[in-house]
């Protein structure tokens, strides 16, 4: 059984009118031209259906048509709006602001330009995971010349005062980005009031197909930037290379869909978020990371005292939602964006984001909210594995729940003292988790005093694990041995 999609913002489904209209493109002669192509029907086809969907792209933003650039995505547009502001006007001053908290795409390129000579002033958002716009205000200098601020953050679903921070930025004559890749088609938005320079947008966060997405980029903007490919003059000539006609029309159905769904959808995903909450309510250890008032709807974060996220992740094959982006660094750091808001690390590796969806239903809400009951209430209550009466564990741990790094081990010997069964309990990324799983079946039936174990180095060669995650299999080998001489002990 597939497990019920619950994780809407790290992507969507592509809406069914979508994909249709995606396949009746590739099959059909709108597929053949090339919208470049100025002599033939063909060309002038695709150039017609891709002009058509650049208006629906910018009727669901309020903009026009002709100020939108198709790229492959939010990450090249982010890459785009900043790369390439920095190339415009680089002799004006190298000084930007952003936050913290910022999608990968953003803090990449603003890490990019600071090995280039930038400065950047790295905004913390408040307890409550909003900037505070009077904090952008302080941080601009004389030389500031772009802000950088998300209109939405990805994980916690906390919306940005960004009309407030473009008033700002405007005062003082600074280009304000905004990557609007969670907001946009979840909340109606109009550039034009919210008085920006730039936007970022994404066709998957909004039942669009992967893979292509635009910059708006106001009139006054287009100046500033200079392109960061070349290669043919494309996108007012800031984006070469053949448009993708079936990906270009798949995103303007899509945000005609958005456009038509907009309301009725946030009204929908929020009230089965409100079911998801109310369900949850009385678990006790929660904390609630998303903002009570200025937040997408649909999407809910919380951190659960007492258990793994990626333990709690893994007792739920039901659901699929995502961890608190526990493992995007080496390291297993937890995530930045709740750090940055002043969660403590520990609580931190325990997040689920939760994000409803156009197509979920009442019971999936439901389903959720009993699959996670479960889960934390066997997480908690037992220090041992299920175990049937008269068998006894023995565990082994290593590393703290506090640096968020702790792995837990439980072995059970059989009569003749062989090992009958492994257990881990870790907050661990997939890569580890199958090293977890080849050694549990692995040791079952060696002799608890002679185990052959190995080391961290030849399980990581063995089950294709990346090296960098090495660390955490020496955390995994302390808890194992120490497991093992425990039961060794008794
Ligand atoms: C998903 C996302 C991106 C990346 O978008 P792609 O189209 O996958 O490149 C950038 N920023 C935010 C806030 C996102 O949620």
């Amino acid at each position: 059984m597939k497990p019920i999609f619950l994780d809407h913002a790290s992507t969507t489904p592509l809406d069914p009118v979508v994909a249709e209209i995606m396949v009746e493109v590739l099959k059909g002669d709108l597929g053949t031209g090339n919208p470049s192509s100025g002599t033939h029907a063909f060309g002038w086809d695709a150039a017609t259906a891709i002009e058509s969907a650049r208006a629906e792209v910018a009727a669901l933003i309020g903009a026009r048509a002709e100020d939108i650039i198709f790229t492959s995505g939010a990450t090249e547009s982010d890459n785009l709006a900043i790369l390439g502001f920095a190339r415009g006007r680089a002799d004006q001053g190298r000084h930007l602001v952003t936050s913290r908290t910022e999608h990968k795409a953003v803090l990449d390129c603003a890490r990019q330009l600071e090995k280039r000579g930038w400065q950047v002033g790295w905004l913390t958002p408040d307890r409550d995971g909003r900037i505070d716009p009077a904090a952008v205000a302080a941080a601009l200098r004389a030389d500031t010349q772009l802000v950088s601020i998300m209109q939405a953050n990805n994980e916690t679903g906390v919306v940005h005062d960004i009309a407030a921070i473009a008033m700002i930025c405007r005062a003082r004559g600074v280009c304000l980005h905004s990557d609007a890749a969670q907001s946009v088609g979840r909340m109606l938005i109009n550039v034009e009031s919210l008085g920006i320079d730039l936007l970022s947008i994404s066709a998957h966060k909004l039942y669009g197909p992967k893979g292509i997405g635009a910059l708006w980029v106001s009139p006054r903007a287009r100046p500033w930037i200079e392109p960061i490919m070349w290669g043919g003059g494309h996108e007012r000539g800031l984006r070469p290379g053949t448009l993708a006609t079936h990906q270009i029309v798949g995103f303007g159905r899509a945000a005609a869909q958005a456009r038509e769904h907009c309301e009725s959808d946030a009204r929908h995903i929020e009230a089965l978020a409100e079911r998801f909450r109310s369900g949850l309510a009385d678990l006790g250890g929660l904390r609630w990371n998303d903002h009570p008032v200025h937040r997408l709807p649909g999407l809910v974060s919380l951190s659960i005292a007492g258990v793994e996220g990626e333990s709690l992740i893994a007792a739920m094959p039901a659901i699929a939602v995502s961890s608190g982006a526990a493992c995007d660094s080496a390291s297993g750091e937890p995530s930045y964006v709740l750090r940055a808001q002043g969660v403590k690390a520990e609580l931190a590796q325990s997040t689920l984001r939760v994000a409803f969806g156009r197509f979920n239903t009442e019971s999936d809400a439901a389903v959720a909210v009993s699959a996670i009951r479960e889960a934390v209430t066997e997480l908690r209550s037992q220090d041992a594995p299920g175990s049937p009466a008269g068998v006894y564990w023995k565990m082994g741990k290593s590393g703290s729940l506090r640096e968020g790094a702790q792995v837990r081990c439980f072995v059970r010997l059989d009569a003749a003292r062989r090992i009958a069964a492994v257990e881990f309990r870790a907050a661990t990324c997939p890569g580890v988790r199958v090293v977890l799983e080849g050694l549990k079946s692995e040791l079952v039936g060696r002799f608890a005093a002679t185990p052959e174990l190995g080391d961290p180095r030849d399980w990581a060669r063995r089950f294709g694990l990346p090296t960098e995650k090495l660390g955490r299999l020496f955390r995994v080998e302390d808890a194992l041995r120490a497991a093992l001489e425990a039961a060794g002990e008794t």
